[in-house]
């Protein structure tokens, strides 16, 4: 699964500030609460399921016919999971005949007495008939999966009408027992089929293979899928609506995306490179792709990110991308990177237990890095690894163990520790082992248990048996301990002793000290020296000779340390580690100590050969009035803004000349606010806005049915600034497609600001809608400080508009 992207709300407030709005539960009760592997009485092995569905009561009909045995000691008795069900009749089915059996079913559990006691080399097939009622279960959902129905209907009755109906289902955690009684367990596995019976406009996707096709009289279809290779239930999927088919292949299976009509002529600009990210990874891991197909699906309200479902990912609406936003880039294409290595970790071996998700997330994360490098060079991988780095670093979850047996909820271990530092801790694995012998142990332990369970145990087996080496060290550190290393890295210089001191401290909190091997690279000009050393205490010093004062000495060489450091190199040092230490990372330091000490060697990223390096540069400059308001400074820019390849590049250095409001840059702006680019664009209307907002907005107007992105954003600022009571739809709307986060919560401010200006009470109220249901879906670390201005911003609203607005956002806020 890949989160729900409300990580983006991160950058709103410091990780100091989030930390002070932790609360902390007060020995909690299930902090006692031990969450093993659940017990195996009896064993899933074949799901046959037959179903019908009622769009009127956004209800499932379902037949089902399940085969399973006991795991090891007899048993006369089976409980599944059956969530929120009408159980119509429950049956031993023995060739072809239906023997009645004595069940209790209260709304959660379905616990069946068998006809007789079964052995463990004894199947048996159990017949049910029920009804699924997700919109009437109340389950829990959680940051990553805002909810758990299994099943969901959308927009089953037509009335929405710019919204097509669909169904499609989301399992993990433990939640298509809502529609399927099952054993909703991840160390259960089972072969499977599945016949759909829909109206015949509509095409249907589930795991495996569309084995039959029939068309019935009533104007419905039956379609037969089935999928022999066991997998977990909750990986089961079932997918239905209009949806235009465009296929690929690979190695003669089908590789398919499922769109809506408007998106099939970019579909393949969308999901194309998916198989080329098959190859790729088939080829690192020593093992072919194991499925009989692989598709993709997009699905409309989605409540999560994506999900990967075996042979059926599910991806939510942010991957529909129009012609205009890819030519910034495909910004869905590490999701979509992401689920299909799950095909692998996740759906061929899965975890046995929640508490061990990091065999599926911490994979899934990494190969997000391994294609980016594969892909766009070592500079994309590196920029991709350190950014999700960032990301855990700002998460405020030090406390919390990767392999975690103690959880309030299972869907807690969705966060930044399973999925960003576990990619981490993988990556400084390769790097530690190296490639072959990293991808050696992962073929190893994918063999050892493909169409089984795995726990972070049996990884630690594989990499041993393969390299050798005891790596417990490893595993208790990272899998089994929390937090990570702290440090300050002096250096001590003696030139007539021709010594040099590396004096690394770890200031970490805890008492916990990190064992890091790592390498130590001094560099005389180009010439370069490595050390490979291990920090084995809480303060390590490491000397080392020299005739003549080395230019640089550059700790964690390979810049793959999971740790937070502060590193006292002088201003030399960074200009020789710009110049002759070669990573992303070593560039980007010393571009970060530029721009904070305002030296105009920052100038230097603006010619990095890395795209990413040239924007972060852009951004440093942009935050920094004394180096943008340089005239040299606006040259370089404007060349860059000119001839720059990159179009995110671009769009950045047209921001910074927009806010100069120079008249000399009015034929660029004009020039590039026709760009195919969203973000160039934008940025360039945002600068035509700053000369004259009266050409702006109209020609914002000219703009408003196709403005996404920067570009939407820009328009809606210029029209929210300048507009009448007739520009609320395309406000509202603009609104609404802003992805919860940063911009949003700007975007909040200039919103309200709009409000005041029109009288229509019943719009305003929809505004306020929105902006309140914005609001509430910020995670609770930052709630006390967005709460604070979304609510002023609103207060505003209410003093300028009366006692009915204000008696309406005060119900609201409440
Ligand atoms: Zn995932």
């Amino acid at each position: 699964m890949r989160k729900y992207l409300l990580i983006v709300v991160l950058c709103i407030v410091s990780a100091a500030q989030a930390q002070v709005t932790v609360k902390a539960e007060r020995n909690p009760v299930w902090k006692k609460i031990y969450r093993g592997e659940a017990t195996k009485i009896n064993d899933l092995v074949n799901t046959k399921l037959d179903v019908r569905f009622d769009f009127d009561k956004a209800w499932m009909y379902g037949k089902e016919w399940l085969t399973l045995k006991p795991h090891f000691y007899p048993t006369d008795s089976l409980t599944l999971d059956a969530k929120g069900m009408a159980i119509n009749e429950v049956a031993m089915f023995n060739n072809g005949k239906k023997t009645p059996l004595k069940y209790a079913y209260d709304s959660l559990n379905l616990r069946i007495i068998l006809d007789r006691t079964y052995k463990n080399n004894e199947k048996y097939t159990i017949y049910i008939d029920y009804i699924s009622r997700p919109n009437e279960y109340k389950g829990e959902g959680s940051a990553a999966i805002t909810e758990a129905k299994g099943l969901y209907f959308i927009n089953p009755r037509g009335e929405e009408k710019d919204k097509p109906t669909q169904i499609w289902t989301q399992g993990e955690t433990e939640s298509n027992s809502v529609w399927m009684p099952t054993i909703d367990k991840p160390n259960q596995k089972t072969t499977e089929q599945i016949t759909m019976t829909v109206p015949s406009k509509y095409v249907t996707l589930s795991n495996g293979l569309l084995v039959n096709q029939k068309k019935n009289s009533d104007g419905t279809r039956t379609d037969t899928w089935k999928m022999d290779l066991p997998h977990a239930p909750y990986l089961f999927f079932m997918g239905v609506g209009e949806y235009s088919i465009i296929k690929d292949s690979y190695e003669g299976k089908e590789v398919s995306y499922y769109v809506e009509k408007e998106y099939a002529p970019v579909a393949r600009r969308i999901f194309g490179n998916t198989p080329e990210m098959i190859k790729f990874y088939a080829k690192v891991l020593g093992m072919d792709f194991q499925w009989p197909k692989y598709s993709q699906i997009v699905g409309r309200d989605y409540v999560s990110g994506a999900m990967e479902n075996t042979t059926a990912t599910l991806h939510q609406e942010s991957a529909y991308q129009n012609a205009r936003q890819l030519v910034d880039g495909n910004a869905w294409e590490e999701v979509i990177a992401h689920e299909l290595f799950h095909q692998w970790f996740g759906d061929l071996v899965t975890t046995e237990s929640w508490s061990n998700i990091t065999v599926n997330e911490s994979f899934a994360d990494l190969s997000e890095t391994l294609w980016d490098e594969y892909k766009y060079g070592k500079d994309a991988g590196d920029e991709h690894n350190y950014e999700a780095m960032e990301q855990y670093l700002q998460s405020g979850s030090e406390n919390k163990d990767l392999v975690r047996f103690y959880y309030r909820d299972k869907e807690d271990l969705f966060d930044a520790v399973s999925y960003n530092k576990g990619g981490r801790i993988l990556n400084m694995l390769r790097n530690y082992l190296g490639d072959s012998a990293f991808f050696r142990s992962l073929n190893k332990y994918l063999t050892d248990n493909k169409f089984k369970t795995g726990e972070a145990q049996q990884l630690r087996l594989a990499f041993e048996a393969v390299t050798g080496q005891d790596l417990n060290w490893y595993w208790n550190q990272w899998y089994y301990g929390s937090g990570n290393p702290v440090v300050k890295i002096d250096y001590n210089y003696n030139d007539s002793g021709g010594k040099a001191m590396v004096i690394i401290q770890q200031t970490q909190q805890s008492d916990k000290v990190f064992k890091l091997p790592m390498a130590i690279d001094v560099y005389n000009g180009a010439d370069k020296k490595r050390y490979k050393v291990w920090m084995n205490h809480k303060i390590d010093t490491f000397t080392f000779n020299y005739t003549k004062r080395p230019d640089l000495i550059n700790v964690d060489g390979d810049k793959i340390l999971l740790w937070q450091k502060t590193d006292n190199k002088t201003a030399d040092n960074y200009k020789a580690q710009l110049k002759y230490a070669p990573l992303y990372l070593d560039r980007r330091e010393s571009y970060t100590y530029f721009g904070k000490h305002h030296m105009p060697e920052l100038l230097q990223g603006l010619k990095d050969k890395y795209a990413g390096l040239r924007s972060y540069t852009l951004d440093l400059i942009g935050e920094d009035s004394a180096t943008v308001n340089n005239a040299a400074t606006l040259q370089e820019i404007e060349n860059i803004a000119k001839t720059d390849p990159d179009k995110k590049v671009k769009a950045k250095s047209i921001e910074i000349l927009a806010a100069t409001a120079d008249e000399k840059y009015k034929p660029l702006f004009e020039q590039n606010v026709k760009d195919s680019s969203y973000s160039v664009a934008g940025a360039a209307l945002e600068g035509l806005n700053m000369l004259d907002s009266a050409n702006a907005y109209a020609l914002a107007k000219t703009f408003v049915n196709d403005a996404r992105g920067k570009l939407g954003e820009v328009v809606a600022g210029v029209i929210m600034l300048n507009g009448t009571e007739n520009d609320f739809d395309f406000i509202l709307k603009q609104y609404q497609q802003t992805p919860p986060g940063q911009q949003k919560f700007e975007a909040t401010a200039a919103f309200c600001e709009y409000l005041t200006k029109i009288n229509d009470v019943d719009k305003i109220k929809r505004g306020i809608d929105e902006i309140v249901a914005f609001k509430n879906m910020i995670p609770e670390t930052y709630r006390s400080f967005t709460d604070q201005i979304i609510n002023s911003a609103l207060q505003r609203v209410a003093s300028a508009k009366g006692s009915e607005v204000k008696a309406y956002i005060d119900n609201a806020v409440k």
